[in-house]
């Protein structure tokens, strides 16, 4: 599904990423971890074709990411899709059909588009707002459509960024059981998520960013890699 060789790529003189090789299978739900700035979310919009690596090549479905014109589906929740003070004028419902679009072909939406709209709605808690302004909502809540919408395209890549920031306890752990569901059947997943312990529960595989490791394998083993965590704990306190 995706797969990352030797990437570089620098934003200013400052490298960002060098020599970085990931892949992703299908059906595998990827957990991505690593501090802060470690390039966790450029990695993945290099993945996703959003940004072009400087050195190295990166391939979705086969193609470079970057020209990716396949017809695969790919849902997409950004860091921080939620901040700012944009004025989002569009109803909840709008934002989660936005996530049908590729299915429809841009053309009509069908019965079972909409059905799938209400379902994503549904699933994150978010149906009694559907005919509220995005604008209207507060940022846990608008957090959630974007989630939806996310669902809502059934994707054949589901690509989240941190997606349950402000979002509450309780709909975390929902929102995780579905996930854990979803790639039961057969859903691919990349997630990046600073918890570790959600990770290890629910990624079948596990991605470290400058943690000097690259664990793939069992995430029993990975959180009872004692290496594994004593690199996460330095890298993390090197940040505090
Ligand atoms: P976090 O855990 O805080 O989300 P991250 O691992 O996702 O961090 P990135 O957002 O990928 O990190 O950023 C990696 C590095 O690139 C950081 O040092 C950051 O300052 C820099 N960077 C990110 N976006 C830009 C940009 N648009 N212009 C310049 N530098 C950037
Ligand atoms: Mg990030």
């Amino acid at each position: 599904v995706v797969d990352l060789r030797n990437v570089g790529f620098a934003y200013t003189d400052v490298p960002v990423l060098e020599e970085v090789s990931l892949s992703i299978e299908s059906g595998e739900f990827l957990g991505l971890v690593g501090p802060n700035g470690s390039g966790k979310s450029t990695l993945l919009r290099i993945a996703l074709g959003l940004e072009t690596p400087d050195a190295g090549s990166a391939e979705l479905f086969g193609e470079p990411a970057d020209e990716f014109d396949d017809g695969h589906r790919i849902g997409y929740v950004a860091q921080g899709a939620t901040s700012g003070d944009r004025r989002i004028l569009v109803t909840v419902r709008e934002v989660v059909t936005m996530g049908r679009f590729p299915h429809a072909g841009y053309g009509r939406l069908g019965s079972d588009d909409r059905a799938a709209v209400e379902d994503a709605m549904v699933k994150t808690g978010v149906a009694d707002l559907a005919d509220r302004k995005l604008e209207e909502l507060s940022g846990g809540q608008r957090q959630r459509v974007f989630i939806a919408r996310a669902l809502a395209c059934e994707a054949d890549l589901l690509a989240l960024d941190e997606p349950t920031v402000g979002v509450d306890a309780e709909s975390r752990d929902a929102f995780y059981d579905l996930l854990g569901e979803l790639n039961d059947d057969g859903m691919t997943i990349v997630l990046i998520e600073h918890d570790i312990g959600t990770v290890t529960e629910y990624a079948t595989t596990v991605a470290c960013i400058n943690c000097c490791v690259h664990y793939h394998g069992d995430p029993e083993g990975f959180a009872e890699s004692d290496a594994l965590a004593d690199a996460y704990g330095a890298s993390q306190r090197m940040l505090e």
